[in-house]
């Protein structure tokens, strides 16, 4: 069985506005790559997890897949970079596609849950959410044979109730505080002055929000 009070997992960090090949994990990577330059190890015990970068520090996460068509193509991208990022699956695609999320822990991300089929959970009946979000993390589960820490709202939707209900039942939530609306029609240089906007509002640091199965990753830009 999973002991919650000693689960714990990792957010990969990476920094703004300098090449970080020469710190920490990334120094394999080689010159002229974004790298991570760190590790930041996550528990239930974990209070808001944005207070938890320091200024310059960024964490990349992706929202709603595994994608069949799409996921790999972002997977390849952050390989290029030597960047690890978060990412946030739907429980229903994962069951569809548990390659994909084997394949995306393989390749040194982290995996997080995002519901059973996105819906806005404040609006169930806070029993019926949490059902709804355990079945999104046992298709997670399922897929690697790996506990699943962390968990983001889908639509950063909950109330204060719910929000004790999913930390009771042994889950970290990790908010966005960048959100790139990459799912809207724009160029992705919207989502890019999007997301350095709300980093130089918080103190030039924060959680990028961003989905692996949307447009504006299609069109190679994060
Ligand atoms: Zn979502």
């Amino acid at each position: 069985m999973l002991d919650f009070q000693t689960r714990i997992s990792g957010l990969c960090i990476l920094m703004l506005g300098a090449c970080s090949h020469d710190r920490g994990p990334a120094a394999a990577c080689g010159p002229g790559v974004l790298g991570t330059s760190r590790v930041q190890v996550v528990s239930l015990e974990t209070d808001y997890v944005p207070d938890l970068l320091a200024e310059n520090e960024v964490v990349l996460t992706f929202d709603d897949g595994p994608h069949p068509n799409r996921t790999k193509r972002v997977l390849d991208l952050l390989d290029d970079q030597c960047v690890q990022a978060t990412f946030f699956l739907v429980g229903r695609e994962a069951k569809d596609f548990p390659g994909l999320v084997r394949e995306i822990r393989s390749r040194g991300h982290t995996l997080g849950g995002h519901s059973w089929d996105h819906p806005h959970l404040s609006k169930l009946p806070v029993a019926g959410a949490v059902s709804n979000i355990e079945a999104g993390m046992e298709a997670i589960e399922a897929a690697t044979g790996e506990d699943v820490l962390m968990f983001r709202f889908p639509f950063i939707d909950t109330s204060p109730e719910l929000s004790d209900a999913v930390r009771e039942a042994g889950y970290l939530d990790v908010t966005a505080t960048a959100d790139g609306a990459d799912w809207l029609d724009e160029p992705p240089e919207a989502s890019v002055g999007r997301i350095l906007n709300k980093l130089d509002a918080g103190g030039r640091r924060g959680i990028i929000l961003l989905h692996d199965p949307f447009g504006a990753v299609r069109r190679q830009v994060f």
